[in-house]
Order: structure tokens, then sequence, then C-alpha cells
């Protein structure tokens, strides 16, 4: 299988090149590229009709606002959620997690909730409720994960209980690629009257979701890994519960009623989206939706699955390489993490970079799962749409390359680029 599940020429970054060879970029899960359909919408944008939204009645702001209020109908649907007011837009899924955070840490969280969580959440995730645990007085309990990269349900049942306010849990790990059984554990935490939060940043973009098949209360994403711009994440949250909850930032656009005593708050989901919102960037990830429900998300899923099982069977075949999460078989996300001997990761992304190729080495976010992992970082490849088996061959040929070549490589100047 060597074709990509979408054109190639909707994205012209694909056909640079990086000091003199063909790009072959496996960073997806850190941030997919833009095609050209989701561009000319945000450019659109701007050429004919860009204006604030919701504040004024001449054309240009109807016309944008009604774009941006189709935006969040769109998003509604793709995710299945009832209709737009379960749809804030935020910055990204970091922020859709925070504003949960805030508004439960001023209502239900206290001394006598625990808040349950995993040890394979990135940072976004883990660090919020770490803050929020902290302030609040509420405790924090993490589900193991086992040798075989999944959660332990035993240590789920043993630690979701009549305390637990909150299940927090990433739907698929960005380290593992494991796929959590997000359903499984929201019964669970359901059957205690716990609420629900999906991180969903590694799983919208690439399989169905919905989030009624997952029980989810909560489901944060961002527009910059599912082919849509930065500066755009999602929070769906149930009507209910949204209406029930504080808002996180207050000013303009949020409000209904402003005297100088007191303020009343917007209907949903605007109460939760204060200021001016990313317009554009909303437009945009629309499109995205489009773009990718017109590929469909069950071939995406399954033109990940391929890419993953066919680099992870040909990295698990090498004697010095070892991989993490699910073994060959399971399904898994477009995305597989390994070491090379003793090859620091850094060193080995940046070799690989010298031939044109693009992965990420480091904690990637995740240094508790790391430390269960007993390795200090990882080098991610991970996978979309546009990626090929032959770009993965490339991949493979180049790792084979970098062991003798590391200690003759200059390293100095990459350090400087290398965010985790
Ligand atoms: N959760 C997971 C599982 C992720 O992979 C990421 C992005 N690496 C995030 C949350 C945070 O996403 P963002 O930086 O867009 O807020």
């Amino acid at each position: 299988m060597d074709s990509p599940a979408a054109p190639r020429g909707d994205y012209p970054v694909l056909g640079r090149d990086v000091d003199g060879h063909p790009l072959v970029y496996l960073d997806n899960a850190a941030t997919t590229q833009t095609p050209a359909q989701v561009r000319e919408a945000h450019d659109e944008f701007y050429r004919r009709y860009n204006a604030n939204v919701h504040r004024g009645i001449h054309t240009l702001s109807h016309e944008a606002s009604m774009a941006y209020e189709r935006a969040h109908d769109r998003v509604a649907a793709f995710v299945g959620a009832a209709g737009r007011e379960e749809i804030v837009f935020t910055k990204n899924t970091t922020e859709a997690i925070n504003i949960v955070a805030h508004s439960l840490g001023e209502t239900v969280l206290d001394e006598d909730a625990t808040i349950v969580t995993t040890e394979m959440e990135h940072h976004a995730s883990l660090v919020t409720w770490q803050q929020i645990a902290e302030r609040t007085g509420a405790g924090i309990e993490f589900i193991r994960v086992t040798d075989n990269g999944h959660l332990d349900m035993d240590h789920a049942r043993a630690v979701i209980d009549d305390s637990t306010a909150l299940l927090s849990v990433v739907h698929v790990s960005n380290v593992l690629g494991t796929v959590n059984p997000v359903a499984e554990l929201a019964a669970l935490a359901h059957d205690h009257d716990a609420s629900v939060l999906v991180d969903g940043a590694q799983s919208v973009p690439n399989r169905p979701v919905d989030v009624s098949a997952l029980d989810a209360d909560f489901l944060a994403f961002s527009g910059h890994k599912m082919a849509g711009p930065t500066g755009i994440g999602v929070l769906y949250g149930s009507a209910h519960l949204l209406e029930e909850l504080p808002p996180f930032l207050f000013g303009g656009e949020m409000i209904q009623n402003v005297t100088l005593s007191e303020s009343s708050w917007n209907e949903l989901p605007w109460k939760f989206e204060a200021g001016t919102p990313p317009i554009a960037e909303g437009i945009a990830l629309a499109a995205a939706v489009d773009y990718l429900e017109e590929i469909g998300m069950e071939t995406i899923q399954a033109h990940e699955n391929e890419l993953a099982q066919y680099a992870l069977e040909r990295l698990e075949a090498r004697p010095n390489v070892e991989t993490y999460g699910p073994p060959p078989g399971v399904d898994r996300a477009g995305l597989v993490s390994f070491n090379v001997g003793d090859v620091h990761g850094h060193d080995l992304s940046s070799i690989l970079n010298d031939r044109g190729i693009a992965v990420r080495a480091g904690d990637h976010c995740t240094q508790p799962l790391h430390d269960v992992l007993d390795v200090p970082g990882s080098v991610r490849a991970s996978f979309y749409v546009y990626n090929t088996t032959a770009e993965i061959d490339r991949l493979l040929d180049a790792i084979e390359d970098a062991e003798p070549k590391r200690d003759a490589h200059v390293r100095e100047n990459y350090h400087d680029r290398i965010v985790d």
C-alpha cells in the first residue's frame, strides 16, 4: 500500500526540499499540514468578509457571523454533538481542558472529591489537574499503564469510586498510539456520578469520534492536528453541564446584560467565548472538517493504522530498536515511538533532518509516561492522510545509517531548534 489517502497536491509544502532532500514530514502528531481547501477558506474570509462577529448589522459582519456560527454547527455534527450550543471554540486542546478545570474547580472540586486521570496523559491535562487538585484540595489518582501500553483496567476499577468527581482520560496516547477504552471507563465513572473529560487531541483527527458513543461529557481537541489552522481548538461539553458551569473568561461577547453591579451570561456556547473569537480559524476549521469527511474518517483510520503497523513491524525487526506501545496487530493511531540503541533521540532526529525527514524527539509533553517507560525520551514518527509506505522506507533506511554516523555528526546548531 503506497498511496496516500488524500491528494498530495493539496499540500505544496510536501513538495519542498530540506537541505537538498525531498521533505518527508512525519511529525503529524505535533501538527498536520494544511490543504489548499482549508487555506482557501481562511484566505477567503480575509479577502471577502473580514469583520467582527455578533456585533454589527452591516453585511460583512453578518456574513462573518453566519460563517462563524455555521462552523460551530459543522464541528458539532462532526463529533455527534446536539448542536452549536455544545461547541466552544478555544485556542487549542490545552485551553479547552483548562476551561473545564477552572469551572469544575469553582464548583464540584474540593477536599472530598477526587480527580481520576492516567499515567499516559499529555501535560496539557496532567499538569492542569495537578494544579487544580492543589488549589482545591481535591485528591488525584493516576490509572496505571501496563507493560504493553494499555491502561490497567483493574486499577481503573479500584480507583474510580464515589469520591470521584471527574475522570479525565486521553483517547489516544500521543506516545504509545494506544486507543483507550473510553466508553468502558466512562461507564465506570458515570456509575459513580463523575463527569468524564476526553482528551481527543490525537483521536478526533484520525478516526470517527462520536461523543455519545464515547459517553463523554467533555471532549477537547485542536484544529492544527486535523488539517486545520493553528490558533483554534474545541471544547465539546454536554449542554446541561455547560449551562451549570461558571465561565472561565469574562468580557465582551459572553454577557447578556451588564449593570455596574452585576452581569448575566450569554447563551451557549458564547458564554464561554469571551472577547473576539478566532473567527478566520473557526471558519477554516469547518473547511478542514469538510475535507476530512470527504476522505472519510474510516478511511483515515485504516490508512493510519496501516502505516503504523508497517512502521512498527519493520522497526521491531531491527535488533537495536526499542518501540513503545501496543504490539503489532493491535489497533493503534498513526504513530510509533522508539529508541535506537543508545543514540540520543535529539541526535537521531537531527541526523534524520539531514536527510529531509521530520520526526520529533524528547518526552512529547509526557514526562511521567517516560518515567514509567524508564527512558528519558523517545523519537516519534507520526503519520497523516498524505503519508505513504515509501516515506516510511526512507525513514527506516536513514535509521539504519544513523548509528555509525552519530559520533561524527555535528549537532550543536540543531539543539537550539528542538522543542518538545
Ligand atoms: N493532548 C494530547 C494527547 C496531545 O497530543 C496534545 C498535543 N501534543 C495536546 C493534548 C495539546 O494540544 P495543544 O498543544 O494543541 O493544546
